[in-house]
């Protein structure tokens, strides 16, 4: 299935496909049976190997340090790192390219470029109990206080928040000019008035968890905060269209290793005397699968190129969410047929199927559900008409 990489997009794809194969794959067994856990040299070669091809510094400008590897280029490596499961591949962080416009250079030497070298990390907290898909109705709050602000709320699901060492948090103004819009802020997960109050169990067995945060009137500086009050939104919306266009990079290679796990097991399963693959009800169910696999690959390629172009932001808003849309709704689709082929097999916690089968709903549900991401696609099209979008 070749998408017609030029062969820097194809080198990153490589790089990207020869470490989910050599140096991930081969643990996800041992994550599943321990808590999404693997020994601590395991984890450490994990990272160290990440950093080194580069993959932490992709979408950060050279001018501080970066590959800045084109979207097309990011989409191919996350692709790749889809076909993993049990969140292995997340074992680097990520600047993204909206914080170099929206950091100060000292929050960019603090908080930013730490995240290349791996010497720290950062958690999102935006969520709460009352507000998940409607992010503009936040109650956490940032009071004005000398010096800076006074944050009060509590954040859901804050994912990797365990291994985390500070969190990218958004909040309500209090007061002032902007009272009411948003800000984002760095906070230090050691600062006085932080308190986990749990950390849930989920469908899928990670090692970085999404615990509940509480901020009881967490002392946070001025220059905590990233860009101007009430720049919030429009920084969570860069945060929000990249990692949407990633999750449909990691749908579709997850789609693409289930596919190709069902075709090589039907080949060999014998029932009634022939090859599982003989029968033309399972044969309709990979061909459904490839031709929804080949659909959402060109809708996030498509999408990715159409960044490169440095096309319309609203453009590329409902572009992202398009991609989002379809390739979680097929990859769900996709490892349905792919289990119901295995059989018991595809049930069982060792086997990769079983895994994605629990790992990608969460895909049709964070970053914005489907609802949510068919809600901004009728918008733009309202808006904007299908020649805008
Ligand atoms: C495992 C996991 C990790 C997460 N990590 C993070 C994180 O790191 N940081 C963070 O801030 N958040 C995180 N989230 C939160 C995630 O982004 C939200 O779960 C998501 O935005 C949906 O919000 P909600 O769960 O409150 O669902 P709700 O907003 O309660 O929506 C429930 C359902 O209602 C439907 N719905 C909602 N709005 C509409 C509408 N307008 N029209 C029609 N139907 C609608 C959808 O089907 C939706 O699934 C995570 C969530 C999970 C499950």
């Amino acid at each position: 299935m070749d998408i017609g990489l030029d062969d820097k997009a194809k080198a990153w794809r490589d790089a990207a496909a020869k470490f989910a194969t050599e140096e991930l794959i081969p643990w996800e067994t041992e994550a599943e049976l321990n808590e999404g856990k693997l020994p601590p040299e395991v984890k450490a070669r994990h990272k160290k190997l990440a950093i080194e091809l580069g993959f932490s510094a992709m979408d950060v400008p050279t001018a501080h340090g970066g590959r800045d590897a084109r979207v097309l280029e990011q989409v191919a490596v996350w692709e790749q790192l889809g076909r993993v499961t049990n969140a292995l591949c997340w074992c680097f962080s990520e600047p993204h390219r909206w914080m170099f416009e929206a950091c100060t250079p000292e929050q960019l030497e603090r908080y930013v470029l730490p995240l290349i070298s791996g010497k720290r990390k950062e958690c999102y907290a935006i969520t709460e109990s009352g507000s998940g898909s409607d992010v503009e109705s936040i109650q956490t709050s940032a009071r004005r206080a000398s010096g800076g602000y006074r944050i009060s709320g509590e954040k859901w699901y804050v994912t990797s928040a365990n291994h985390a060492d500070y969190f990218i948090l958004q909040a309500r103004l209090a007061e002032g000019p902007h009272a009411g819009s948003h800000s984002l802020f760095f906070i230090e997960k050691s600062e006085p008035g932080i308190e986990l109050v749990r950390t849930p169990p989920f469908s899928h067995t990670f090692s970085d968890h999404h615990p509940i945060y509480r901020f009881n009137d967490v002392a946070v500086r001025e220059n905590q905060r990233l860009g101007q009050e009430g720049d919030g939104m429009r920084y969570a919306h860069s945060w929000f269209r990249r990692e949407r266009l990633m999750i449909a990079a990691r749908c579709c290679g997850a789609a693409a290793r289930l596919i190709e796990e069902a075709t090589q097991f039907a080949g060999q399963r014998m029932i009634g005397g022939e090859p599982l693959i003989e029968r033309q009800m399972v044969q309709a169910m990979l061909a459904d699968s490839v031709t929804e696999l080949w659909a959402a690959r060109l809708i996030t390629y498509e999408a990715a190129g159409a960044h490169d172009r440095g096309e319309d932001l609203k453009s590329l808003h409902a572009r992202c969410a398009i991609a989002k849309l379809y390739a979680s709704e097929a990859a769900n689709r996709i490892v349905d047929r792919v289990l119901q082929i295995f059989g018991g097999r595809g049930y069982m916690r060792e086997n990769c199927v079983e895994r994605f089968f629990r790992e990608l709903r969460v895909d049709r549900i964070w970053e914005g559900a489907s609802e949510v991401q068919r809600l901004i696609i009728a918008r733009a099209l309202i808006k904007r008409g299908l020649e805008g979008m």
